[in-house]
């Protein structure tokens, strides 16, 4: 089953993509972890894709599509995929059609979680990690016991550069002008294969929903 979740950053993709691939046994591939590893290990890549990470742009269609398409040839031999971040343009979401439709295994759904501006914003910049064991905090939501310290290991927590206010107003722009047109061209190419889900809810109700949604789709 291959699945491509959507929605605006802070809009709970990765926890939710997390659980979905769990569930339905795909492997997850999130663009934006991939590019972060990439810009972790130091390489000339990983430094172009720090600058447009660090002002909240799309990374230029070119470099994301090489990127994944590799990606996906690694992992999808045979087993199921769920896309996390990608594709965010239009370009990108045709360079995978194509990729797909030459190994002769298309897109069974398209899953787009829907979030209210002000309630992203609130999610995302009061998100927190910490460095030593990656336990994810929220300032507000899930505040560690003590301020800005790991429960577990007592490393003080990081915010991700992008993460920051302006930053996400950014991404949210970015969002609204170069990703939501793609659900306009899946609607288009593909529209039985497409559903919007509330997510401006419980994590476990979004991730219910999700779940009802990809059987429906996949015909699981
Ligand atoms: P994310 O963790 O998915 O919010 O991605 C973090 C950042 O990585 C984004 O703000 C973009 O700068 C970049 N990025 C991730 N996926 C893509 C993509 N498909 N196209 C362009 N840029 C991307």
């Amino acid at each position: 089953m291959r699945v491509v979740l959507m929605g605006p950053p802070g809009a709970g993709k990765g926890t939710q993509a997390k659980r979905l691939a769990e569930k339905f046994r795909m492997a997850h591939l999130s663009s934006g972890d991939i590019f972060r590893a990439e810009k972790a290990g130091g390489s000339a890549l990983g430094a172009k894709l720090a600058e447009y990470m660090s002002a909240g742009k799309l990374v230029p269609d070119e470099i994301v599509v090489d990127v994944m398409a590799k990606a996906i040839r690694e992992c999808s031999a045979g087993g199921g995929l769920l896309l996390d971040g990608f594709p965010r343009t239009v370009p990108q979401a045709q360079a995978l059609d194509k990729q797909l439709a030459a190994s002769r295994t298309p897109l069974d759904a398209v899953v787009v979680i829907t979030a209210d501006d002000e309630q992203i914003v609130r999610r995302i910049t009061g998100r927190r990690s910490c460095p030593k064991c990656g336990r994810i905090y929220h300032t507000e939501f899930m505040p560690p016991r003590e301020n800005n310290v790991c429960d577990d290991d007592k490393a003080t927590l990081d915010q991700r550069a992008d993460d920051k206010e302006d930053v996400v107003r950014q991404r949210l722009e970015a969002y609204y002008r170069q990703t939501e047109p793609v659900i306009g061209y899946y609607r288009q190419s593909n529209g039985e294969h497409v559903v919007e889900v509330d997510g401006n809810r419980a994590p476990e109700e979004v991730t219910a929903s999700l779940i009802e949604a990809v059987s429906r789709l996949a015909g699981a």
